[in-house]
């Protein structure tokens, strides 16, 4: 075994005591949630890697900030504070917070984008084109190749194809483009990281065709640790400037704090220049949100955030963060087991169509791997794959996705290695028996978004 475990680079002040059911209790409770780990109640899974979205462990700062809130309606210290920070470390002029990420979207989007329009981005996330589709235009994918390949181990493989791009735009034509959305990480494609180097070209291209440039920043502070890690002119760089050289390239930025910024609720909206743009987001967020001194959130929450903000910026934290997912990866490869690789920044993506050949696209392999992670150990992952895609609007048949993953989202400073080992042996444990597993039917499901709420039955 080739990678060591980095020492968390902090200690246990509360603790929340966590039980494993017996696998009997287990089958029952899956059997109850009809196959669907969205009904599982939280107490009855041992790990839950569900997501790590707002399941982050906040610090000792971040709790004595809770306390410091301050509630004003309009103007509060906490708002001004959180303000601050973001001015320092993106280098934006406003900044403006959201109750979360699809809040920020829901804000920004319908006044950039609406009928006929387009969005392309390296990859939507689905509330983002969600968010797209609701004003009215239309979403374009327009990742680089060797992400739809698990197998190979490109250091970017959440960059955006930018050739494919500016044909895309001519293709469409300028005018239509309402912006171009780069994503980071690319949470889709795995928490693949997009290099300096990409972001510069597209913002290049943005700038040839008069296009707006929108990054989606949920996972800004992970992003940057692998541009360092990987990119020759990041190297010497502070975290820090690496965010605010890449954040220079965009106009505007959308983000859901409920990941890098470690906390459980909250989300901003980023304006370069306090231009036009900011009436409008101003005028939208009174109306959606709450009055821009606080945008949906409580005064201690602004606090909050506004402690994490710097905190995910931390080396000592990222460098543990980061090995958290190479030491898993490490162990599975040792293994033989197949995932997204190389492990992008917020959990792995194990490659259930390679450990489940014999489960077609159509009885979601992804899902059943999800399932037997439960059985064997009570870790709840979900499906990215043909199972969370869901039917062809249209001709209502099921759609075949490029990847059949099960995401093994690790939530920050919550887990330890010994939490690591048990997720490791179990999928060890599950591929010795891999034959055995059998694939899904779904019995109901409602129209969009069905992975969420559609029922399962096992195919005997
Ligand atoms: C989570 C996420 C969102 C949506 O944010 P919410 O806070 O869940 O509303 C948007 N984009 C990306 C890349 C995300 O990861």
């Amino acid at each position: 075994m080739g990678v060591k475990y980095i020492p968390e680079p902090f200690r246990i002040k509360m603790v929340e005591t966590i039980k494993v059911l017996t696998r009997e209790e287990r089958e029952e409770r899956l059997k109850k949630a009809r196959y669907n780990v969205f009904y599982l109640a939280g107490e009855d899974c041992y790990i839950d890697l569900l997501t790590d979205s707002g399941t982050n462990a906040m610090s000792q700062e971040q709790w004595a900030g809770i306390m410091r809130g301050d509630e004003a309606y309009a103007g509060s210290s906490s708002y001004y504070k959180l303000v601050k920070a973001g001015q320092d470390i993106f280098g934006y002029e406003f900044i403006q917070p959201v109750h979360q990420g699809r809040a920020a979207e829901k804000v920004l989007f319908p006044i950039l984008l609406g009928e006929g329009k387009y969005s392309i981005s390296n990859m939507h996330f689905d509330t983002t084109r969600a968010h797209v589709e609701l004003s009215g235009a239309r979403a374009i994918d327009c990742t680089v190749k060797e992400a739809a390949d698990p197998s190979i181990r490109a250091p970017f493989k959440g960059n955006m194809d930018n050739e494919k791009l500016e044909k895309l735009i001519i293709q469409y034509g300028p005018e239509n483009v309402g912006c171009i959305i780069t994503t980071i990480t690319n949470n889709s494609a795995g928490g693949q990281p997009v290099s300096m180097a990409n972001v510069r070209e597209t913002a290049a291209i943005c700038k040839k065709y008069g296009i707006h440039y929108n990054i989606d920043a949920a996972r800004y502070a992970e992003n940057a640790y692998f541009c360092k890690l990987r990119e020759e002119e990041c190297k010497n760089m502070s975290i820090k400037d690496i965010i605010k050289t890449m954040f220079g390239f965009a106009d505007t930025f959308t983000m859901s704090a409920k990941k890098d910024t470690i906390v459980n609720m909250g989300g901003l909206i980023g304006i370069k220049k306090n231009d036009d743009l900011v009436g409008k987001v101003k005028v939208r967020t009174i109306s959606y949100e709450g009055f821009i001194s606080y945008g949906g959130l409580s005064g201690r929450d602004l606090e909050a955030l506004a402690i994490g903000l710097y905190e995910g910026l931390d080396e000592d934290y990222l460098k543990y963060r980061i090995g958290q997912m190479e030491y898993l990866a490490a162990r599975l490869d040792d293994a033989g087991i197949a995932y997204q690789s190389p492990v992008g920044g917020h959990g792995v993506f194990v490659d259930a169509k390679a450990m489940f050949p014999h489960i077609p696209y159509n009885e979601f392999p992804g899902q059943a791997l999800a399932l037997e992670l439960y059985k064997e150990a009570g870790i709840r992952a979900c499906d990215i794959g043909s199972y969370m895609l869901g039917n062809d609007p249209d001709t209502k048949e099921q759609l075949k996705a490029d990847f059949e993953f099960t995401r093994l989202a690790i939530p920050r400073r919550v887990y330890t290695q010994a939490h690591i080992d048990i997720m490791a042996d179990a999928l060890i444990a599950i591929k010795e028996r891999a034959a055995s597993v059998k694939g899904y039917k779904i019995t109901w499901e409602p129209e969009i978004l069905r992975h969420f709420q559609a029922y399962l039955e096992p195919i005997v």
